[in-house]
């Protein structure tokens, strides 16, 4: 199967469904990035923000570029002139960090709150304490340039379905309750990022948005 039949071939299973497809291309060289260009595919995933700057510029500029790795908050800068969405916002720092280069680019970039919801330790992501006491904040009611539009999670790396739908029904629930607590007359605020290549149906039969998909395009890393 070609690049572009698997983007076909997911774009159709995703199709009446609320999940759009975000490929992720980190590793890939800019020739592969194109094929999925051509395909149709217009949000790509890169984890490391080198990576991403160096790809940017030999690309459409329609293309969405979202960050899905961890961010080093002197990393930010980088990525500021041109990222459309920061999808692993962890911490309080970074979310200023990211506003205050949106800022100075006078552009508003998006982002979404990385939860915690696996069970390894070394997955990273804040917990719904951590996420609420920075959005009852006055610090992030001040912020103009950063616009969050929901959640994101890497779930456990398992064959276990009901631990992955576990895993996915509490990301869920988390978006419920902060679209329902601080963002319920807020229309931006409405992604659910979660599913990799081997995870992808069960996140979208439990609400994921928005799929995060590589190897299941490009073949294994
Ligand atoms: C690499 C990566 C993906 C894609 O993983 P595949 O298994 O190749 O589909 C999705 N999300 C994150 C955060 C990643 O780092």
């Amino acid at each position: 199967m070609s690049i572009a039949d698997n983007i076909h071939r997911i774009n159709a299973e995703l199709a009446g469904t609320a999940a759009r497809l975000c490929v992720v291309t980190k590793t890939h060289p800019v020739e592969k990035l194109e094929e999925a260009y051509a395909a149709g595919a217009r949000c790509f995933g890169e984890n490391r923000p080198q990576e991403m700057a160096a790809k940017q510029p030999q690309l459409p500029p329609d293309v969405e570029w979202h960050l899905i790795g961890q961010l080093q908050t002197n990393k930010v800068k980088l990525l500021a002139p041109f990222v459309h969405t920061i999808q692993s916002i962890d911490s309080g720092k970074l979310l200023r960090e990211i506003n205050k280069h949106a800022a100075a680019n006078s552009r508003v970039i998006n982002g979404l709150l990385q939860f915690h919801i696996a069970q390894e330790e070394t997955k990273s992501g804040l917990s719904l304490p951590e996420a609420e006491e920075m959005l009852a904040s006055e610090e992030y009611r001040q912020m103009q340039n950063v616009r969050l539009t929901g959640v994101m999670g890497v779930a456990t790396f398992t064959h276990d379905e009901a631990q992955l739908r576990r895993e996915f029904q509490q990301l869920r629930s988390y978006f419920e309750h902060l679209k329902a607590t601080y963002f319920a007359d807020d229309d931006a605020f409405r992604d659910i990022s979660m599913g990799m290549s081997g995870d992808y149906p069960l996140a979208v039969a439990e609400g994921s948005t928005l799929v995060r998909v590589g190897s299941a395009i490009f073949g294994s890393r």
